[in-house]
């Protein structure tokens, strides 16, 4: 093993000598990885093609001890260090140029416990992994809507999908963490032990170590559940989201609805002429018994004729893969997005005025519905504050040229600021682009304060600084 180039935290590049490496190399149980070596494109490849990043170097990580060797070594030679789950974070703040990548992603391991309703699982894995695994014991707990996303930064984020409403966030639903914090040891965070670390990480992201094992709690869901799309004509798109409104204020927790703005995908159940054109898309879950699911449909079935009703009771680990052929890696994509507690009805003439200004086929407008369990604890209670968002929008720009890079960004920015005075000003950590750092503190809204405090404790240099950064603050 040759001499590797490593960028460190000052800026500048330190050499780490054969005798480092190959004593590092000797005690993994995963591999070292240099630059053009099988292995590093995968790791470093990551689901937003806009970042196409070459670290120094890779741990790809198969336990623990993995984790605690790269750490200290980052930690004894002040590299520049990035730690990488799914891959699917949109400021891609999961990869480096020319620092030491953590790569967790060979960590896949999911574990359940059936009788104490847990679930035990390593941060390479994918929510579709925990969703199948957990479902054949007919668990689950609250995840996002897309099932190549790492549970790790999902989780460590916040993270909300379908049954949030019901049993509050993912995060929310954390027994403990085990994370390798700057200083190369192990700690168990949870809330009797180290309960400050606890706190931090759920809504805190990658700011206070690098977690190697999460556990969840489980809730009895399914496996069959009623969810599905119910797609309209664009041209009635202000009057359904005012009915939309209505119908959101008074769901029981069970009954998710998110509105889906966009032109229409090749779905086979829509006719090939609607095929291009806008549409409005209700994506619907009904977390509870399927026969109490019409009931709870039924308002959203009266707001009138739609182009398509695929409505009905299917695997919720099938619906759990529903959007994944729309948000498939290797497209350029830019987010913006907004936290709202109430659609007002300025609002709702903007989104309607910018969908017919669409930059590409495969731009959208999502609006997801919270509320509910996530509403039901106190802002203060998890780093993540937005317990008032009933309403998270999220401007998905996507484009296969370059050519059609700037008119998207352009148009995701001007959306954003036209709808800026809807929304409260918080935003969900997940969902920031890249040139976003001055939102972080609103990120956090009055939590930033205690955060700052606790990086202080857990991570006075800034180790890991390659997030949605906080830094330290005594
Ligand atoms: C297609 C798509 C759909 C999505 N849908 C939803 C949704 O429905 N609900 C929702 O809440 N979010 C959703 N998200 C956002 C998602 O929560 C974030 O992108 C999240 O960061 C992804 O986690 P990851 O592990 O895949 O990402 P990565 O890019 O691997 O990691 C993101 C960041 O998290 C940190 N990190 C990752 N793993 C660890 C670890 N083990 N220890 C410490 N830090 C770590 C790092 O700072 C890293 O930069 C979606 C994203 C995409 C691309």
């Amino acid at each position: 093993m040759t001499e590797v180039q490593i960028r460190t935290l000052k800026g500048g590049t330190i050499a780490l000598s054969n005798d480092i490496l190959t004593a590092l190399h000797s005690e993994l149980h995963g591999s070292l990885c240099l630059p053009d070596e099988a292995g590093y494109d995968e790791a470093r490849t990551i689901w937003n093609a806009m970042i196409d990043r070459r670290p120094g170097a890779v741990v790809r990580c198969r336990a623990a001890s993995d984790v605690i060797g790269a750490v200290r070594l980052a930690r004894d030679n002040g590299l520049l260090v990035a730690a990488r789950g799914g891959g699917h974070n949109i400021a891609g703040n999961a990869v480096c140029d020319g620092g030491l990548l953590i790569d967790l992603s060979p960590m896949r391991s999911v574990h359940i416990d059936s009788k104490e309703r847990i679930a035990r699982v390593e941060p390479g894995v994918t929510l579709g992994e925990f969703d199948r695994e957990a479902q054949s014991f007919g668990l689950a707990t609250p995840l996002g809507i897309n099932s190549t996303t790492g549970v790790a930064g999902l989780t460590l984020g916040g993270g909300f999908g379908w049954l949030s409403r019901k049993f509050g966030l993912a995060a929310d639903n954390l027994n403990s963490v085990d994370v390798v914090t700057a200083d190369g040891e192990l700690l168990h965070a949870s809330a009797t032990k180290n309960p400050d670390l606890f706190w931090a990480i759920r809504g805190g992201g990658g700011n206070f170590g690098v977690a190697t094992s999460f556990e969840f709690k489980l809730h009895p869901v399914g496996p069959a559940l009623v969810s599905g799309l119910i797609v309209h004509p664009f041209a009635r798109a202000r009057e359904l989201l005012a009915g939309y409104r209505e119908i959101a204020a008074a769901a029981p927790d069970e009954l998710t609805i998110w509105v889906v703005l966009r032109k229409a995908p090749p779905l086979p159940f829509l006719s090939s002429d609607v095929h291009g054109k806008e549409i409005l898309v209700f994506a619907i879950c009904y977390c509870g018994a399927p026969s109490d699911a019409e009931g709870a449909v039924a308002p959203l079935r009266a707001l009138g004729k739609p182009l398509a009703d695929v409505i009905g009771p299917q695997p919720y680990a099938a619906w759990q893969t529903a959007f994944d052929p729309l948000l498939t890696p290797g497209a350029f994509n830019y987010w913006k997005s907004h936290n709202f507690t109430a659609l007002s009805d300025g609002l709702l003439d903007t989104l309607v005025d910018y969908v017919g200004t669409l930059p590409t086929a495969e731009c959208e407008i999502f609006v997801g519905q919270l509320g509910g369990a996530t509403s039901r604890i106190s802002a203060d209670a998890t780093a993540y504050p937005h317990r008032d968002a009933n309403f998270v929008m999220n401007v998905h720009t996507r484009w296969r040229e370059r050519g059609d890079e700037q008119a998207s960004i352009k148009w995701a920015r001007e959306l954003f600021a036209a709808t800026a005075p809807h929304a409260t000003g918080g935003v969900y950590v997940n969902f920031m682009p890249e040139d976003e750092t001055d939102r972080v503190a609103g990120a956090y809204g009055g939590n930033f304060a205690r955060l700052a405090a606790l990086k202080a404790k857990y991570d006075p240099g800034n180790l890991f600084r390659l997030n949605q950064n906080v830094r330290p603050k005594a």
